[in-house]
């Protein structure tokens, strides 16, 4: 395969900036300056702005403590305590009457925040810097962690890939991770969840200060505000683990028009990736059991026939033939199905020997946007940061907005 060429453009463009002050753009740029501050999650200056994590969920009870002195409020009642650092254990618990904690009820919403300058608040086994926001949904609680969004970026690195990788894929993977957090912070369903992004892998794995080391930290304050934009707009900085060779565009995989910087095109970069192909062997009764877990009341299977392929070859509809019939399922809602960790994507084939189905794949995760081990080699080879982002996000710019 001939060595790609890149165009790179980055916040340091002057001429292209020249150009865009002389049409009269400063006006708009001031605007959508004003637009970015009043946007929720965003702090009153250009400091790093304030991201909510979800980092728990479906709880009864959970255990806080802290490093420091630290404080419990109620958010709408006139409630607060105050705790020294040699505190034991404030156990926060569910109730009919809401949130239970020290003996009193709290309402549906507390938030527990450090009073010492450098004191870290503990929830069940793991340090947290900024604050914790306990909210009652239901009979349950869920935990939510808000931070300044860099120090975020802190504990997601060492959760996605390793801060020891070439130092061109982690600081292009910082940029990634920031600019997908940075356009979920401008996502306004936050109104109605009470965060913006989840600490599992359907948003960005976080693990709190339990997730850093000091590269990891290192790594993150060299990219500090720059993030990815296409026409004036944050991206929808999508990746995943390994692409098997060929990635995959944003609609094939979600519906909608997707956009230019994410398309299904080949690459190799991945090829000696232990993820870039797998088998994955399933006895059809034991499908077909773990099918109905989930809700999907088949008779016994006899075949999957795969239907319809999308660009990359990743299957977009598959039909299962059982003792009742046939079934139309798409690839992804397969996948789903299974689990995303045997059946780790949707570039697969399928095959039945006797009692079991065969699948062989290639790569892990939606195939979407940058390939995590392919970004690898790309910095092993020697690309810049630069690089590495302008192949996987093309078009787009690296800018730095704050
Ligand atoms: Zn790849």
């Amino acid at each position: 395969m001939s060595q790609p060429r890149f165009i790179v453009k980055t916040a340091k463009d002057a001429p292209m900036k020249r150009i865009r002050w002389e049409n009269g753009l400063f006006l708009l740029a001031v605007f959508l300056f004003f637009i970015i501050l009043c946007t929720p999650g965003y702090g009153a200056s250009t400091s790093s702005p304030l991201i909510r994590v979800k980092i728990l969920k479906d709880k009864s009870r959970v255990e806080v403590r802290a490093t420091g002195s630290y404080s419990i409020r109620a958010l709408n009642l006139a409630r607060e305590l105050s705790f020294p650092s040699s505190h034991s254990a404030l156990t926060i618990e569910a109730s009919q009457q809401g949130i239970r904690a020290s003996g009193e009820i709290w309402g549906r919403e507390v938030l527990i925040r450090p009073e010492g300058g450098n004191s870290l608040i503990r929830v069940d086994s793991r340090r947290y810097r900024g604050q914790i926001i306990v909210q009652q949904k239901g009979s349950l609680l869920e935990v939510i962690n808000e931070l300044p969004l860099e120090e975020y970026l802190w504990g997601v690195i060492k959760a996605e890939i390793s801060p020891a990788w070439p130092r061109a894929c982690v600081l292009a993977f910082t940029i990634a991770a920031r600019t997908y957090a940075l356009k979920k912070l401008q996502d306004s369903s936050s109104r109605t969840t009470g965060y913006h992004v989840s600490s599992e892998q359907e948003d960005q794995v976080y693990r709190g200060v339990e997730g850093e080391d000091s590269l990891s930290r290192e790594r993150v304050n060299q990219t500090r505000g720059k993030v990815l934009t296409y026409l004036g707009e944050i991206i929808e900085a999508k990746y995943h683990a390994c692409c098997g060779g060929y990635s995959a565009s944003l609609g094939d995989v979600w519906g909608g028009e997707g956009y230019p910087y994410l398309v299904a095109k080949p690459n190799n970069f991945c090829s000696k990736s232990p993820y870039f192909s797998w088998e994955f062997k399933i006895e059809a009764e034991k499908l077909r059991e773990l099918l109905k877990e989930k809700g999907l009341i088949l008779g016994r299977l006899y075949r999957i026939r795969l239907l319809e392929f999308d660009q990359s070859r990743r299957v977009k509809r598959v039909e299962i033939q059982h003792q009742e019939g046939k079934t139309e399922l798409t690839g992804t809602k397969l996948r789903e199905l299974v689990g995303g960790g045997d059946l780790k994507s949707t570039l697969f084939t399928v095959e039945r020997f006797a009692a079991d189905f065969f699948f062989k794949g290639r790569g892990w995760g939606h195939g979407v946007g940058l390939c995590q081990e392919g970004a690898k080699v790309m910095g092993e080879q020697g690309y810049t940061y630069e690089e590495i982002l302008e192949f996987y996000y093309p078009g787009t710019l690296v800018e730095i907005i704050y």
